[in-house]
């Protein structure tokens, strides 16, 4: 499971504004997070603290476990639709030899629909999963394919251009042919509408069918079927063409499995010895017991400082929900962030403790749990460019029961999302004066970390049900009352002295950074990912609508905080900080009573009143001002570049990181270096 950036706004990023100017996304590190931005994208780069420090064996791991990850990207491409290694070599052919002018609108478009096809890994949008529609035209990219030598074309044998214009021109083109790489409309044949390359010839139906006849019921420790195969019906017959070496995506997993066996010859220690050595074995054979076997010894590996995912994994893509997508993730333990949530976890009784709720409310014994933070070496696959700020692994659920899983928060792409996020615009928009906007430069980043981290450490693990009380009793509102209760633990004592006293907050000061962050969020700028007329549905942002209008209201008569009015537009104003901390404190008594006693009609009131309803007048001047900024909606990083130093011997003596490359250039060069399958599969 992936965890994905939750405050899309605060991370919201620019690199122009209405005028045109540029702002660069240069931040107080003087390190550029921000590459380019296009169509509804925009393109950050993250930087690896903390590699240089490594010794030399662990830089040669990860090295290697790199580029086992990089050797993984056509598989993907092909996973996620029949033609896209076909379309994006011929696009890429046409875009490098191009003769004509380059800023003609034309090419322009073209190269706008090659770097969204590059970022989406296929020709539907990574997100919505809609088809792209191109912006340049059928005859522009006949023309330019037939000026082409054909040497420099993905000609099958005895193909023509013109056949070759043929097959993909309607993918590209049509937009009634593969509409959506995933569909999931109720009703219809999910699995024959869908234009992921996972079924070939099969009806959702021979699908379920097939699966459900391999399933057994009384099996306690069930394999993940259908993880690593296409479905298809030859010459009558259904059957599994399975990705391992000898079958499918053998020529991709080949390279892979050679780069894993450098990567076996430098590991850790034995424990991470084995786990990769299963996973070579998983790759040969394709056996999906071995796969689970790799996963019990992954997720039993918790003291290698370099860890990493390799392989078919996550199954999002498939409509059907059991073909999981390749993708790679090598890193390694930020021991410093670490440190952190380990000191919040291992303090967790005393918050329990001291929390303002009822006693009869509280865990007697209360366990923190312990995020690991971590920091991504590279990317890949299914993870690159767009990424998750969190992973949790196996998926396998009686494997999570028996062995655990690993929770990872990846310190470095949040960073980089919150740097690059400087200077944006966004907050010299929404923030109301420079008192305001100082303490968010000075302690925005490092509490709204801690907020996190006190949310998930400590937050959902506290408090009790009393004997008897059903823990669904609240029904459609438990999900919104839960994140509430989690969100005010973290507010309640991101504003404790306690926390200076750990070492966690510098001062006084640093809980305000949050306090008006979280509020203008939640009165006002989250509003943003809402279109007019429509309430707030999801559970996250309830929560903060929740809290931050509950607040304002109890404390209007004194004025606790305001929403004014300057130069026509409304901001949020805090008068009393001391004050909005009680009544976090309050809310927090009352969210953990309904929790704990199940008031079910409690929380239909607490949820009705304060977290649904948008003030339909406010909600449009927010759109207004935020379309203005030009933020794009989605982003994705590039890698950084890691090189080796050899000596006279072949010899490795060092590995160097680099981060000056571009998107295109990356881009580029990974479909040369890692082109490793047929452009049909
Ligand atoms: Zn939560």
């Amino acid at each position: 499971m992936r965890k994905y950036i939750a405050m899309v706004i605060t991370t919201a990023l620019a690199v122009s504004s209405c005028d045109g100017t540029k702002t660069s996304g240069k931040s107080t590190d003087n390190f550029d997070y921000t590459v380019e931005q296009f169509a509804d994208l925009q393109i950050l780069r993250y930087q690896v603290p903390g590699f240089d420090q490594l010794s030399l064996k662990q830089k040669e791991l990860i090295y290697y476990l790199s580029e086992a990850a990089l050797y993984g990207r056509d598989i993907l491409f092909d996973q996620n639709g029949k033609y896209n290694l076909l379309i994006r070599r011929t696009l890429e052919a046409v875009y490098e030899n191009y003769q004509g002018n380059r800023n003609s609108t034309d090419f322009t478009n073209f190269e706008i629909y090659l770097k969204r096809v590059w970022f989406a890994n296929g020709v539907h949008h990574h997100y919505g999963m809609e088809k792209f529609i191109p912006g340049f035209s059928e005859e522009f990219f006949r023309n330019e394919i037939n000026k082409l030598n054909k040497s420099l074309l993905p000609l099958t044998d005895g193909q023509s251009v013109e056949q070759l214009c043929d097959l993909i021109f309607p993918v590209i083109f049509d937009p009634l042919i593969m509409p959506k790489r995933v569909n999931q409309a109720a009703g219809e044949d999910v699995v024959l509408t869908s234009a992921c390359n996972y079924y070939e010839g099969v009806t959702q139906k021979e699908a379920e069918k097939f699966y459900n006849t391999l399933k057994d019921s009384a099996d306690t420790t069930p394999v993940s079927y259908g993880l690593n195969s296409r479905l298809v019906k030859e010459n009558g017959e259904i059957k599994e063409k399975v990705w391992k070496i000898g079958g499918l995506y053998t020529h991709s997993l080949e390279k892979i499995v050679f780069w894993l066996k450098k990567a076996e010859s430098v590991a850790e220690n034995e424990a991470q010895k084995l786990v990769i050595n299963k996973l070579i074995e998983y790759y040969q054979t394709g056996n999906l017991k071995t796969f689970d076997d790799y996963a019990i010894l992954w997720v039993k590996d918790l003291d290698s400082r370099i860890d990493f995912v390799n392989g078919f994994t996550e199954t999002y893509g498939d409509p059907l929900g059991m073909k999981a997508s390749w993708e790679s993730l090598v890193n390694f333990k930020d021991l410093e962030a670490t440190h952190r949530t380990e000191l919040i976890s291992n303090n967790a009784q005393w918050f329990e403790d001291h929390s303002p709720v009822e006693n009869r409310f509280k865990k007697e014994e209360v366990k923190g749990v312990s995020a690991k933070v971590i920091t991504a070496a590279i990317l890949a696959g299914d993870l690159y460019p767009a990424t998750a700020i969190g992973i949790n692994l196996p998926n396998s659920n009686w494997i999570r029961s028996v062995y655990g899983s690993k929770s990872v928060t990846i310190g470095n792409i949040t960073d980089a999302y919150n740097k690059a996020a400087h200077g944006n615009g966004f907050n010299e928009e929404f923030v109301y004066s420079d008192e305001e906007r100082e303490l968010i430069d000075k302690y925005g980043d490092l509490t709204s970390n801690l907020h996190t981290d006190l949310h998930e450490c400590l937050g959902h693990g506290s408090g009790k049900l009393l004997p008897g009380v059903d823990p669904d009793g609240l029904k459609a509102y438990g999900s919104t009352i839960e994140e509430t209760r989690a969100d005010l633990f973290g507010l309640y004592y991101i504003a404790d002295s306690r926390l200076i006293e750990l070492g966690l907050t510098p001062n006084e000061e640093a809980f305000k950074a949050e306090y008006y962050t979280y509020l203008m969020n939640g009165l006002m700028t989250q509003l943003v990912r809402i279109e007019p007329g429509n309430n707030i549905e999801e559970a996250h942002m309830r929560n903060r609508q929740l809290i931050a209008r509950w607040i304002y209201e109890k404390g209007k008569t004194n004025k606790v905080v305001e929403i004014v009015q300057k130069d026509g537009k409304s901001f949020v104003v805090i008068n009393d900080y001391q004050r909005v901390r009680q009544l976090v404190g309050e809310l927090l008594a009352e969210v953990q009573r309904i929790k704990s006693t199940g008031d079910l009609d409690a929380a239909r009131n607490l949820v009705e009143t304060y977290a649904v309803k948008v003030d339909p007048v406010l909600h449009q001047e927010i759109l207004t001002r935020y379309k203005k900024l030009n933020l794009s909606p989605y982003k994705g990083f590039i890698n950084p570049v890691y090189e080796t130093v050899v000596d006279r011997n072949g010899n490795i003596t060092d590995v160097k990181v680099s981060y000056t490359e571009g998107y295109t250039e990356q881009m580029l060069r990974y479909s040369k270096k890692y082109a490793t399958l047929p452009s049909y599969n």
